[in-house]
């Protein structure tokens, strides 16, 4: 859910506000109160119906923090007493760019017992390639000092509890072994790492050619990862391992069959499909449905629901040895003019490359 919708960097490859989609231009900055006092209703709702003993709400933007310490601790405050009332225990979680993480920040985390994912590219030179403050760009104008100090905050011992993982975008341009090291020096719990979004017809920078550069760098970061005896998780690289086994792992939206259920609440009520689908048109993540005129069960019944499974996936995919294990990666990453989602997924090259490797070297 977005507390927030807007952001203070201006990363050249988010996928909320620098891909194709601009309707976050017409919702609210911060969440209005009625709009949070309808979701928490709905979230009563949804623990009742199905005797849900245990929820997870995971604030998002933008940049959620932007929200500020009062609303982000009056909401967690009120989401947690719904959440009982209904019957529920309720855990928090928040993805932030690190900017906003000062000590006084931290002390409502605690209260809420919230966990606090970061983004964080690697050493300042890959991190800040990318992540520019908004209103400056060019070099010098990144963010990684101020990251890198709310991580060593948040890695101290008072707050250590609260570090719940970082989120590392891959660019090839980045040296993989100096961005997993510069990752694993702060001992987060996890580590994950997203592939910039894109279709075949807006394709990633560095795709299309017959060269898999994310997959090959995702080898190489994978083997300096089994050459350090595998210092932190990785839930890409579990995921691939425990799908490669069949022992059920599905820890990630962007691999295997089972399908990717997130729906985003928006500043405004609106319910929305995960946000990768930005990279397809804008407004391809609209469901129409809103939480004032709809429960989180309505949206299963919509059209425009994802479907998942064997069925919905192109013939190449289907025919594919390693589609057990893909699952024909991101749906957003499948899309292209023409056949909409039916094709293998722009990272096809990559995501061959990467299982394959990881197979060989696990012998499974
Ligand atoms: S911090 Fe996140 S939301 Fe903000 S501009 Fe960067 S990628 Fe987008
Ligand atoms: S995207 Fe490529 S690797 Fe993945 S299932 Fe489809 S054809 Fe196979």
């Amino acid at each position: 859910m977005k507390l927030h919708s807007r952001c203070n960097l201006a990363c050249d490859y988010c996928y909320v506000y620098e891909l194709r989609d601009t309707s976050w231009r017409e919702r609210p900055r911060t969440m209005p109160g009625p709009v949070r006092e309808k979701l928490l209703e709905r979230i009563a709702e949804h623990i009742r119906r199905h005797g849900l003993e245990r929820i997870r709400i995971v604030l998002h933007g933008g940049e959620p923090l932007l929200a500020g310490a009062a609303v982000i601790d009056g909401f967690a405050h009120s989401a947690r007493r719904a959440a009982e009332a209904a019957g529920a225990s309720a855990e928090f979680a928040v993805q932030t760019n690190g900017t906003l993480l000062s000590e006084a920040m931290l002390e409502v985390l605690h209260r809420h017992d919230v966990r606090v994912g970061v983004s964080l590219d690697g050493d300042a030179e890959a991190h800040d390639r990318h992540r520019g403050r908004r209103g400056s760009g060019g070099p010098g104008q990144g963010s990684h000092a101020k990251v890198t100090a709310a991580l060593e905050l948040l890695n101290s011992p008072r707050h250590r509890r609260l570090f719940g993982s970082l989120l590392c975008t891959v660019d090839p341009a980045n040296s993989p072994r100096r961005t997993f090291d510069a990752l694993a020096a702060y001992c987060p719990p996890a580590i994950d790492f997203l592939l910039p979004h894109g279709t075949w017809d807006a394709p990633p920078a560095g795709v299309g050619g017959t060269r898999a550069q994310y997959g090959d760098w995702l080898c190489e970061v994978f083997d300096r990862w089994e050459s350090t005896g595998r210092p932190v998780r990785v839930r890409l690289f579990e995921s691939v391992i425990a799908l490669l086994r069949r022992d059920g792992g599905n820890g990630t939206a962007t691999l295997g069959m089972l399908p990717a259920a997130n729906v985003v609440i928006e500043s405004d009520g609106a319910l929305v499909w995960t946000a990768s689908l930005n990279a397809v048109a804008d407004r391809a993540a609209e469901t129409g449905a809103n939480i004032f005129g709809h429960s989180f069960d309505d949206l299963l019944t919509l059209p425009s629901a994802p479907e998942a499974g064997l069925g919905t996936l192109c013939s190449a995919c289907r025919s594919c040895p390693l589609v057990d294990t893909c699952g024909g990666g991101l749906r957003a990453h499948r899309f292209g003019a023409g056949n909409g989602f039916m094709n293998p997924s722009v990272y096809c090259l990559d995501l061959t490359r990467l299982i394959r490797h990881i197979r060989r070297r696990m012998d499974c």
